[in-house]
């Protein structure tokens, strides 16, 4: 579904990404954990591409968007094959990024009218399906400053369902939110994940983690320090970093 190998990506002249390899298949949820600063958020966006890559082979249901072979720089594929690609992939950012001179309806219908083309007729019923999923169908009509931050956030989940991806992308969807906020998010998540909507999610949420992700990797330095099946990988850490982190977290 999505590969990437080997990324190296710095700014600066900084490494941030050494070397970052992962395979998601279609239906997989997959949690990336770690400490501020490991290159979570970075390796993200280097799928994404809101940041190109340095070095390394990204390519998402076969389609190379990026490749470097050994150590020459990465060549990308055209800026409208880019475009094209990265239309299977939805994001949802921990800050939620909506319009806020749009309604959240017409948030959700922008991007698939203006990106996809998709008439009103078509768009509206859809994204009032979605709204209802996401339990805010009352909401329609509002603007985004008259809701809570779970409620934005669900939001932004619904206006990313509408362009129909293939992999949705979390960086922190519960981050900015009140505890009693994040349940709400991570329900509509888990709805998602039963679903088999294909999730690459960054989070500091163990329980989502071991409960819902079919396997969690762990980040540090810039480098995959270990992954594994959920249940396996929180029940018998193996390596020394991922202990001592887990017991900062847990
Ligand atoms: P957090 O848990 O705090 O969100 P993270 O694992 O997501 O951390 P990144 O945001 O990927 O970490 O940042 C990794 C490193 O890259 C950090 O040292 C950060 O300062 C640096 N970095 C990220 N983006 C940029 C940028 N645009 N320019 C310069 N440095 C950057
Ligand atoms: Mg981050």
């Amino acid at each position: 579904m999505i590969s990437a190998q080997g990324i190296h990506k710095g700014f600066g002249g900084t490494p941030v990404l050494k070397g970052v390899s992962l395979e998601l298949a279609r239906g997989e949820v997959v949690a990336i954990i770690g400490p501020s600063g490991s290159g979570k958020s970075t390796f993200l966006r280097c799928l994404n591409h809101l940041e190109t890559i340095d070095r390394g082979t990204i390519t998402i249901e076969g389609e190379v968007l990026a490749r470097s072979e050994g150590e020459a720089r990465a060549q990308y594929v055209s800026e409208a094959e880019i475009r094209q690609i990265g239309r299977k992939m939805g994001m949802v950012f921990q800050s939620f990024n909506l319009f806020p001179h749009l309604t959240v309806l017409e948030n959700i219908i922008e991007a698939p009218i203006i990106v996809k083309g998709m008439k009103r007729d078509a768009i509206v019923p859809k994204a009032e399906a979605l709204l209802q999923k996401v339990g805010l169908l009352e909401k329609r009509d509002a603007y985004p400053n008259r809701l809570s931050g779970g409620q934005k956030q669900r939001v932004a989940i619904a206006r990313a369902l509408a362009m129909d991806p293939d992999i949705l992308l979390f960086d922190e969807p519960t981050s900015a939110l009140d505890p009693e906020l994040t349940g709400e998010v991570l329900r509509t998540m888990r709805e998602l994940a039963e679903e088999r909507m294909t999730m690459l999610v960054v989070t500091h949420e163990m329980g989502f983690a071991r409960e819902v992700a079919n396997r969690v990797i762990f980040m540090d330095g810039g480098h995959i320090v270990e992954q594994g099946p959920a249940a396996a990988f929180f029940a018998n850490p193996q390596q020394a970093r991922t202990r001592a982190f887990l017991q900062n977290m847990l």
